[in-house]
């Protein structure tokens, strides 16, 4: 098993790509802390993971993202209860599509707060560990609009786009240090997040995916997968796509 004793944090791991990563880290044989918006959704995955893996390790927490206090004293929970965090995939978001017109302090800071102050917290309170172990793997969800931006909910491309900033400015401070950071970038996939977008919007943007299909979360977990693992001990600061387009 390629994540056999790995201690791993999944942000978002309640639904969509972050629960289909919770199940592929689990696989793995990684124990896993996922976080929820809320303790009650945190529970209710960690019910529902129970009883597809009933033998594994896993926590449900809920820490405020936003908040730096928050998270430390959750990850400083999980430390306590397994011993340090190897793996760190910062993975809860949320995403816009209010014209730009129509954008309020508020909106825009909703999407940042979490999307990148969230990424940036979880990072910091993790990695000391990693710092002192001189070991650890940080792993960010981007997005494709961060590569190709998009039209309408400005604040979701430029917070992808901090995130892949983020990624190569850590990975280049942290790699002296034993620790590699990478992200993701997914395309469309099937998750909450996008079935509230039209079909009619949908169908003519798979038309033009030469793989002819939407993402599925298992696609997007198979690669925090890889890139946890020692398969991938020499990468650091990539932003992976994996999103069936082609392009450089
Ligand atoms: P999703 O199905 O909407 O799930 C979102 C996850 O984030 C849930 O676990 C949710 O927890 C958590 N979350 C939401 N707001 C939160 C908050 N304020 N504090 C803490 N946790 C919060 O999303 P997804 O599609 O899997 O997206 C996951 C990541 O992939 C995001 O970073 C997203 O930007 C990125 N992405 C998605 C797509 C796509 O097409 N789906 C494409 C590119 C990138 P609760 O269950 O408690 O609400």
């Amino acid at each position: 098993m390629l994540l056999q004793n790995k201690v791993a944090i999944v942000t978002g791991g309640s639904r969509g790509i972050g629960y289909a990563t919770v199940q592929a880290f689990l696989r793995q044989g990684a124990r896993v802390a996922l976080c929820a918006s809320r303790q009650e959704n945190a529970d209710k995955a960690v019910a529902a993971l129970k009883e597809e893996f009933p033998d594994a390790d896993l926590l449900g927490i809920a820490p405020d993202l936003a908040d730096y206090a928050s998270v430390k004293a959750a990850f400083d929970k999980v430390e306590k209860t397994w011993g340090g965090i190897d793996i760190l995939v910062n993975n809860a978001g949320v995403s816009d599509s209010t014209p730009f017109t129509a954008y309020t302090e508020e909106a825009f800071d909703r999407v940042l707060d979490l999307n990148v102050k969230g990424v940036y917290n979880c990072a910091r309170a993790a990695c000391d560990g990693m710092i002192a172990r001189h070991s650890g793997v940080i792993l960010n969800t981007s997005s494709m609009v961060s590569i190709c931006g998009q039209p309408g909910g400005v604040a979701y491309p430029t917070s992808k786009f901090a995130v892949n900033g983020f990624t190569l400015s850590l990975a280049r401070e942290l790699g002296p240090q034993g620790i590699r950071v990478n992200a993701v970038a997914p395309g469309i996939t099937e998750t909450d997040m996008m079935r509230a977008v039209p079909k009619d919007v949908i169908e003519p943007l798979v038309a033009q995916i030469p793989l002819r299909r939407l993402g599925q979360p298992e696609d997007i977990a198979n690669a925090f997968v890889f890139l946890a693992s020692d398969l991938a001990s020499y990468i650091t600061g990539v932003t992976l796509s994996v999103d069936g387009m082609a392009r450089t």
